[in-house]
């Protein structure tokens, strides 16, 4: 297997919710289509006569629910997730059928929300969430002009087939499992964060500084994220007509300072502001997915507000985190369309555990034990969106993982490690091997589960 050469940034990204797999990875699909679109000689372009994105797998089945349709018009119309902004999204959602120019230079397209074909949920594609993108020939000709198959695996990541591998550089400190981690960190002498750090500036060939900024911009919108949700009031789009309850929870935790109540209350309101900002489709940060986009951030802002810590903690418990998301990206999957919910929810509740530990000062034994602890307790955790929207039983779990994270990193810090009979890598294997065995109904098809109980709502 192959040393892990992702980068913090692949993992942490900006953009627009509700769900890293059927939003921003479409999105990033669509608009990197159009790039290589308008690069096509003139010649070939005028032959063009429309475009069409077909949607196949979890994307067809939950598309509608998931805004996939807004979101690919936006790429089409040459908006990157990270400067498109929530009102231009909710412009082109509230107005589908408008139609909107699409200029490639030597010819200019219409599109609207025809454009966008949900087609088979079952398919051979190697990837469950497939798109593909054409431009059709002269009155529909059955060859298309130009044709992209992408994969969006989740967390924002897109592939089209056919594409070059850009060589990354090769991390100082290689490792691919829990195991080759912690060795490079006892032979180096390094802590975690360090590590991380060294490997993303190899990597990436950005200096420390930058990266810093990159952290500090991720953990402020994160916050900014919190902060929005916690503020705002109402009902959710969508047609499930739920209620926003951040901004409540908080007040309510407010009223029971005093009690052992008070800061599980705080970390689940803060858990449900970020989430339901996603579930707005407003800005937020893949952590490492949107659907799970509530736990990072609420645990850094009780890092902050309840614990004390300082920045530059959060910063490297930040990077700690990154380490157990690269762990689970890279031996097993962080999407639910592949794996479940455990692999969104339960990986980003491992993180966060990781995040935390390693911020209070534990070493490598204890932030793993506390990441495998959260992973472990996820294990066979189904995606069963209702109505295809990030919202039931999403937001709510962003808010009983985040207490999982916390429980997770009281049982790690206060048991002798060598007594963990379970590692990181086990149960990132098992969540692997549990993913694969489950039915495609449980993942992210909103075909089983609750989504096939709580139909009507
Ligand atoms: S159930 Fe979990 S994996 Fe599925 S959409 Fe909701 S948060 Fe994502």
């Amino acid at each position: 297997m192959s040393a892990i050469d992702l980068s913090i940034f692949d993992l942490f990204k900006i953009g627009p919710g509700p769900s890293s797999s059927h939003t921003i990875g479409p999105m990033r699909a669509a608009y990197d289509f159009i790039q290589a679109a308008r690069a096509l000689p003139a010649a070939t372009l005028s032959s063009v006569s429309g475009v069409q994105v077909h949607l196949f797998g979890s994307l067809s089945a939950t598309g509608k629910g998931h805004g996939t349709v807004r979101a690919v018009l936006a790429g089409l119309l040459g908006r990157s997730p990270e400067s498109c902004s929530p009102e231009f999204l909710d412009e082109l959602g509230s107005d589908p059928l408008v139609e909107r120019p699409l200029d490639l230079g030597a010819v200019r397209l219409n599109i609207n929300a025809d454009t966008v074909v949900f087609d088979a949920i079952e398919h051979d594609y190697p990837c469950n969430n497939t798109m593909i993108i054409r431009l059709t020939g002269p009155d529909g000709a059955a060859a298309p002009v130009f044709e992209r198959e992408y994969a969006s695996p989740g967390g924002g990541f897109i592939q089209f087939k056919g594409q070059p591998i850009v060589p990354r550089g090769v991390p100082t400190y290689p490792y691919e499992n829990m195991l080759g981690l912690k060795r490079q960190l006892k032979e180096n002498g390094l802590h975690l964060h360090r590590l991380i750090l060294e490997n993303e500036m190899a990597v990436t060939g950005a200096g420390e500084l930058e990266i810093m900024d990159g952290l500090d911009t991720i953990l402020r919108v994160m916050d900014e994220a919190v902060n929005a949700g916690l503020a705002a009031e109402g009902v959710l789009p969508g047609p499930i007509g739920l209620h926003r309850k951040a901004n409540h929870l908080f007040e309510r935790s407010e009223i029971k300072r005093q009690t052992h109540e008070n800061i599980i209350g705080q970390m689940c309101a803060f858990a449900f502001a970020a989430a339901e900002e996603n579930a707005a489709g407003h800005i937020i940060v893949t952590a490492p997915t949107c659907g799970s986009a509530g736990i990072i951030p609420a645990i850094a802002k009780i890092m902050r507000t309840r614990l004390g810590l300082s920045e530059q903690s959060v910063r490297e418990g930040l990077l700690a985190a990154a380490a157990v998301g690269f762990l689970a990206k890279h031996n097993a999957t962080i999407a639910g369309a592949e794996g479940g919910c455990q692999a969104e929810i339960g990986v980003a509740s491992a993180m966060a555990a990781a995040m935390l530990s390693h911020a209070t000062g534990y070493d490598a034994d204890v932030t793993e034990n506390a990441a495998e602890t959260a992973l472990e307790q996820h294990l066979g955790m189904t995606c069963d969106p209702v109505g295809g929207y990030v919202q039931i039983p999403c937001i709510e779990r962003n808010a009983m993982s985040v207490v999982k994270a916390y429980t997770a990193f009281i049982i790690a810090t206060d048991v002798l490690p060598a007594r963990y009979k379970v590692g990181l890598d086990q149960a990132i294997e098992t969540m692997m091997a549990t993913g694969k065995d489950m039915n495609c109904k449980y993942k992210e098809t909103a075909q089983g589960g609750l989504a096939a109980i709580v139909a009507n709502c």
